[in-house]
């Protein structure tokens, strides 16, 4: 039997830490489902004390999935910290509490200005804590608590092996290894990894476990390399989203262990077949695309386009894939449906794409396709994948955009005519406001009147389309991300109509930020 690598994920606290990577609770929650459905071992849900927003959707997310991973809080080596994250993940059935300290000379002297002494009585005293927490509730019979020496690539391996020794003795069950800066290269993290296990007198009381940066682009050779050298959870994010240059990426750990299980030996419990919608997911929620050529999950990482390549495909698919496209879900450019193409083989369609969708959201999602298909002939699967991922979680908007009208072009003044409809509360008729603008470009002209009909100014931090498939009657889709009372909030909009996408890609932004709904700081805490 292969051992099996823990797969922590930390898009939803590493990868949310990073600008312009923000996450509202719902949209934290749609990831949180996708990562459960993943399989994912351990979700590091948030860093609680940070700010009430995070403390929420930790909370949220224990209660919800917290009987399918282990849900996991953040806290620095700080009581209020610890007491805090405890609180949020009171209601989680499976629980861990992750604590830090940094420990190299350079964090020592300028951060913490600790003394090496002071930083083992610290670590010793707050995993003990933790761990006291854990203990005091009946249904926990061993508590779970994982400890990081913050930066520990750059710390001397003695002070190293002292602090994770003490750590695991004061009750640390996971001791994670955090390059912290993306530091260290493969065969100097191997060494780290492999010098722990020599050294550390109790090292066999706990799992091993990497969490590398990708400031040189190794996280993931890194994070291969302690896997070799004994380390059995890796710290990853969806996307490789991260602090900087980001962190390990998932999909890439994960395929890399099951494509060369023959040299690892090892095994994960991840669905691979749900990596493909995941990463589309997050890419969605967060606004960061994924580059075409991006491995695993890039639109290109399956495409044997190359004459040369071809004709060896045609002989034998092994001839030039390592992995199939199915293997991880992929969804191609497929041509799917056409316009007489009924609810029965749609149905089937979504089914096979891998999404799960409730009665309501499957008429509304059916009906945008019909429409779809009076606009433009072909629906591919990835015109599906939109639509169902704009439409599949819905919040409830004050301003709804009923229509608009844009002119511009050389020598003329672009001007924007937009009609909104204004709720007011579930029983009242909605209210009818219609504003004009002018502006650089017709764009620009809409998002002005926009900001003029909902008094709201924000700045505007993103702005991004990208054609959802081939061929010119594309659709298009939009995402926005805008900075409104020091929080940052995204949005996005599809149609075959780029400016009509720019308008509802703006107008959900505008929504949110009106409804404080979520949003989050753009300063918040940082963790390791
Ligand atoms: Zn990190």
């Amino acid at each position: 039997m292969p051992d099996v690598i823990t797969i922590f994920d930390t898009t939803l606290r590493d990868g949310e830490q990073s600008p312009g990577c923000s996450m509202d609770t719902d949209e934290k929650m749609q990831v949180a489902q996708a990562l459960v459905d993943l399989g994912v071992d351990v979700i590091e849900a948030g860093f609680p004390i940070s700010s009430p927003g995070d403390f929420e959707a930790v909370q949220k997310i224990g209660r919800v999935f917290g009987s399918k991973s282990t849900i996991c809080g953040l806290a620095r080596c700080r009581k209020e910290d610890i007491d805090r994250a405890w609180e949020a993940l009171q209601d989680a059935e499976k629980v861990r509490i992750h604590l830090f300290l940094a420990t190299s000379p350079i964090h020592r002297e300028f951060k913490l200005k600790m003394a090496e002494q002071e930083i083992i009585r610290r670590t010793v005293e707050m995993v003990k804590h933790a761990a006291d927490l854990m203990s005091q509730r009946a249904d926990i019979t061993r508590p779970n608590v994982e400890f990081s020496p913050e930066d520990a690539a750059r710390t001397e391996l003695d002070f190293l092996c002292e602090v994770v020794e003490k750590a695991i003795a004061a009750g640390a069950t996971t001791i994670n290894i955090p390059d912290t800066v993306g530091y260290a290269t493969p065969t100097h993290f191997f060494n780290v990894i492999s010098h722990l296990k020599k050294h550390v007198p109790n090292i066999d009381q706990c799992v091993l476990s990497t969490h590398c940066h990708n400031d040189l682009g190794l996280a993931v050779a890194n994070s291969l390399a302690g896997v070799e050298a004994g380390a059995r959870q890796v710290e990853c994010t969806i996307n490789g989203l991260g602090e900087r240059a980001g962190n390990a990426a998932l999909e890439e750990i994960v395929m890399a262990l099951r494509t060369r299980q023959d040299y690892y030996h090892t095994a994960t419990n991840i669905q691979t077949t749900r990596l493909w919608h995941a990463s589309r997911l997050v890419s969605k929620v967060t606004g960061m695309t994924v580059q075409r050529n991006k491995a695993i999950v890039g639109q290109n990482a399956f495409a044997h386009e190359a004459g040369i390549h071809q004709h060896g495909m045609l002989q034998s698919r092994s001839t030039y894939e390592i992995m199939k496209p199915e293997d991880v879900g992929y969804i191609g450019e497929n041509l799917v449906l056409g316009k007489h193409s009924g609810r029965h083989a749609f149905r089937d369609r979504v089914e096979k794409m891998g999404y799960t969708i409730d009665d309501a959201t499957f008429e509304r999602v059916y009906n945008d396709c019909i429409a779809l298909a009076d606009k433009k002939k072909s629906i591919f699967d990835a015109d599906i994948a939109a639509i169902i991922e704009s439409r599949a979680h819905h919040a409830p908007e004050t301003w709804t955009l009923q229509s608009f009208h844009v002119f511009g072009g050389t020598g003329t003044i672009p001007t924007a005519t937009v009609e909104l409809h204004q709720s007011n509360g579930e029983n009242s008729e909605p209210k009818i406001t219609r504003d004009a603008a002018t502006g650089d470009g017709p764009v620009d002209a809409i998002f002005r009147v926009l900001d003029r009909m909902t008094e709201l100014s924000p700045v505007l931090t993103q702005y991004v389309v990208k054609s959802v498939s081939g061929g010119k009657d594309a659709q298009g889709e939009v995402l926005v991300e805008i900075e409104h009372d020091a929080r940052r909030y995204h949005g996005q909009g599809l149609s075959t109509d780029i400016l009509e996408a720019s308008a509802r890609a703006y107008l959900q932004a505008l929504n949110k930020a009106h409804a404080g709904r979520g949003g989050t700081p753009i300063a918040p805490e940082r963790g390791v």
